[in-house]
Parts: structure tokens; C-alpha cells; sequence
């Protein structure tokens, strides 16, 4: 028998099947909406007096949390880092700078290669690190810098259920107890280290597809050529066959994490530093691992960072 939405009785449209919740698609678009508000609530992400930045990458998950903060009601304005990865990013800034025209919300863009001096595919060409480990230490620092110098707030995420509980996984396999401690959805201001969270936690990204198809949401539909094969892509293949298994599993990994990591952590572990050039926080003495980088880069040596 065809599956009737939960709360009006209508033909279902989606079945969810880890709440075991079958909805049609108003209903669906309100329970999406209303689960982010609950957990901007529950964990105090912010309030509408706030000065919110949302890291914009033209891709579903953050595009659909800033449709979302306005129809919440908030003010956000987003910031999208131009990475020079290719075709990639060209098609991710005109994505992002579309949604932003069409919506009338601000967009700043802020380019790698004009801070660091070299773009991000031309430092995969040259590094021995790891593509999406060097991209993500220039991702972090140059967004908590522009939200820094700029102002903001709060700097919002579009983290999901998918990408939280691969990244949880990976980092308990290896026991990374400064990653562990701050996998949390929201993390506060310390120093120049601007407010952090991630509002979609408790969304999947089948959630978010679908909300952005039936909102109408262009999104970047190619992935970056650099996550294939990384090792985040690698867990989280394994988190969808656990999930495919044992419905719900994911949910209960994540909220089960949240509540216990008071009990693992009655202090929080990480002592951080001030990087002598930049001045933004860093977690070993000396200069951050972004300008050691950039120290590289202008010396024309090997880039590897640690
Ligand atoms: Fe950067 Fe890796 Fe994401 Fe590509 S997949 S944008 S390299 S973090
Ligand atoms: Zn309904
Ligand atoms: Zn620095």
C-alpha cells in the first residue's frame, strides 16, 4: 500500500526511512526547515543580532543552508573561496555568485591564488601532502581570517549527517583526541578563532538533495576531481552500508557522540598559539601551518607543510 504523509494524509512523496517517516512534499520542506531551526536552538548557534557569515561553495549542502537562514529569517551574508581547482571552481563561484544575485544576499570572494600566490591545483602539482589535507588547512585559515578581519560573528558550515559521521569515524579509528573534541556542531569564539558551527547536522545529504530539487536550488552538480579516493570518501562509503543495514545508525552515532563527549572531555585538550605572522590561533608553537606554507610558496621550495 502506497505510504501516506505522516501528518496530513496525503500521498507520500518521501519515505525516511532511519525516522521511519513517511512525508508529502510541503511537509517534508517544513520538517527540513524545522530541524535546523532546533538545532541552531539547542545549541545556541546564534541569535538574529549575531553577524553571520556563511562559508559558500556552490554546492547543495551550503546553498540550501543559506535558503534556509533566510526563510528563517536570519541576515547572513557568505563568503566563497575561489580555490582554482579548474572548471571546478569556475562552475562553484558562478553557482554561488547566481544564488546570491538571485536571493539578494551578499557574497564576498576571496581568491587563494591572490593570497597565497599560487592556486590549488598548482600546489597539488608541486606538494607531496595529500590534495584535500593542503586544501583544507587553506580552506580553514582563509575563511576564519576573512570572518575574523571582517567581523563576523559566527561562521556557519554546511556540514551534514553524512560528512559528520564519516569524519567521526575516521577520527576515533585513529584516536585524534583534539579532532574528536572539536567535532561538535558549534564551537566557541577563542581569540582570533571565530564561533564555528554547522546547523545541517542533523540533515543526510539524501535530505538535502532533495530539498534543494524541490526549492529549486541550482547547485554545483560535479564533485571536485581531487575526492575521489580520499580517505573521508573512503568512510563514508562505509557509514552509507552500516546505515543500509542498521537504519538509523548514523543519527544515533552522532547524537549518542554529542551527549558522551562531556563525559570524555571534562576539560577541553588543546592549548592553542599565536602564529607569530598571521597573529590567528594555532595549535603547536610558531608559524601556522598556512604560512609556513605561504612561506614555501614564496621561496619556490617543495610545499609540504609538516
Ligand atoms: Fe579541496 Fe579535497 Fe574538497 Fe577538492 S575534495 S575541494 S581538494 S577538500
Ligand atoms: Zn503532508
Ligand atoms: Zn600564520
Amino acid at each position: 500500500m502506497a505510504k501516506r504523509c505522516r501528518i496530513c494524509q496525503k500521498k507520500a512523496f518521501i519515505y525516511l526511512r532511519y525516522a521511519n517517516l513517511a512525508l508529502c512534499k510541503e511537509h517534508f520542506i517544513q520538517r527540513t526547515e524545522k530541524v535546523v531551526k532546533e538545532t541552531i536552538e539547542k545549541f545556541k548557534m546564534f541569535s538574529p543580532q549575531d553577524k553571520i557569515l556563511v562559508a559558500v561553495s556552490g554546492g547543495k549542502d551550503s546553498l540550501v543552508l543559506w535558503h534556509i537562514l533566510g526563510k528563517l529569517g536570519f541576515k547572513a551574508d557568505g563568503v566563497h573561496l575561489d580555490l582554482g581547482i579548474g572548471e571546478f571552481s569556475s562552475l562553484s563561484l558562478k553557482l554561488s555568485q547566481k544564488f546570491s544575485e538571485t536571493h539578494q544576499f551578499n557574497l564576498k570572494v576571496v581568491s587563494a591564488k591572490e593570497v597565497l600566490g599560487a592556486s590549488l591545483e598548482e600546489l597539488f602539482k608541486k606538494s607531496k601532502e595529500k590534495p584535500c589535507s593542503l586544501c583544507g588547512t587553506v580552506k580553514r585559515h582563509l575563511l576564519n581570517e576573512f570572518a575574523y578581519k571582517e567581523g563576523y560573528s559566527v561562521l556557519l558550515t554546511g556540514h551534514h549527517l553524512d560528512d559528520e559521521t564519516a569524519r567521526l569515524l575516521g577520527n576515533l579509528l585513529n584516536w585524534e583526541i583534539d579532532y574528536i573534541w572539536r567535532q561538535f556542531p558549534v564551537l566557541p569564539q577563542e581569540g582570533r578563532l571565530v564561533k564555528r558551527a554547522k546547523p545541517l547536522v542533523f540533515l543526510s545529504k539524501k535530505e538535502i538533495e532533495t530539498y534543494a530539487q524541490l526549492e529549486g536550488i541550482e547547485y554545483l552538480q560535479v564533485k571536485c576531481p581531487y575526492s575521489r579516493g580520499s580517505k573521508l570518501h573512503f568512510l563514508s562509503d562505509i557509514m552509507d552500508e552500516i546505515e543500509k543495514h542498521f537504519p538509523s545508525s548514523k543519527l544515533r552515532f552522532l547524537k549518542g557522540f554529542y551527549k558522551l563527549r562531556k563525559i570524555f572531555y571534562p576539560k577541553k585538550p588543546i592549548k592553542l598559539f599565536e602564529c607569530p605572522s598571521c597573529k590567528m590561533p594555532t595549535t603547536s608553537e610558531g608559524l601556522c601551518r598556512f604560512c609556513r606554507l605561504k612561506e614555501r610558496i614564496s621561496h619556490g621550495e617543495n610545499f609540504k607543510t609538516n
